[in-house]
């Protein structure tokens, strides 16, 4: 079964990819990550995007659209997540025009709601390890040792964009622009809406009943 793991900044999709991808041999296909390397990597695409991840708005539709397509064909096959795409409508289209091309099929949009207060507490306080991604949290999951990541002993860091000015434009970005994306899938019949505002083990367990 292939998905799209859908919600606003701070909801978990990230963490709940990594879950599902520990246990189900899924691959994740974050959007964000694809940036954040080739913005580290400084490739021609990371240049591009740069700006409009540093600041929280959305990357052009067309340098995001080819590199998901581009992802998913080299997958050959395997079931997949979409982390993070499609993040507004035209963007939808193209992925349904894509998937029509190349016979591949999404079954399900899992959305995770969580009431917009606790986003921002979650991504003020939210640090990620800059080598395995995993993700922390100041208050109720700090890793260890203060700055170093538990799993792999890479650096802990805050993402640029999870500063407080910049949250405050890339949930304006949500609101406006992506969640009426979730009308879209309702209407398609795709839509199952989780509580995400619980334990990560507990949002998983949902997830996989839905996944049947
Ligand atoms: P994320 O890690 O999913 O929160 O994404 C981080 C940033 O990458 C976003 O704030 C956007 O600047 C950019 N980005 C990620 N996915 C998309 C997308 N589907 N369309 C446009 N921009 C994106």
């Amino acid at each position: 079964m292939n998905i799209i793991l859908f919600g606003a900044p701070g909801a978990g999709k990230g963490t709940q990819s990594a879950l599902l991808v520990g246990r189900k041999g899924y691959h994740q296909v974050s959007t964000g990550d694809l940036f954040r390397a080739a913005i580290q990597n400084q490739t021609e695409l990371g240049l591009k995007a740069k700006s409009f991840v540093d600041r929280g708005s959305l990357v052009p539709d067309e340098l995001v659209v080819g590199m998901v397509e581009e992802e998913l064909q080299s997958l050959g096959g395997k079931p997949f997540i979409l982390d993070g795409f499609p993040r507004n409508i035209p963007q939808a289209e193209a992925l349904e025009s894509a998937l029509r091309r190349t016979g591949i099929k999404v079954d399900k949009v899992f959305s995770l709601e969580v009431p917009f207060e606790i986003l921002k507490e979650r991504l003020v306080g939210r640090r990620v390890c800059s080598n395995c991604g995993q993700v922390y949290h100041v208050l109720s999951s700090p890793p260890k040792k203060e700055g170093v990541c538990d799993r792999c002993g890479g650096k802990v860091i805050q993402r640029k964009d999870d500063q407080e000015d910049v949250i405050e434009n890339r949930l304006t970005t949500y609101m406006n622009s992506t969640s009426p994306l979730k009308a879209y899938y309702k209407a398609k019949g795709r839509l199952v809406e989780i509580d995400g505002n619980r334990d990560a083990e507990k949002v998983l367990h949902e997830l996989e009943k839905g996944m049947v």
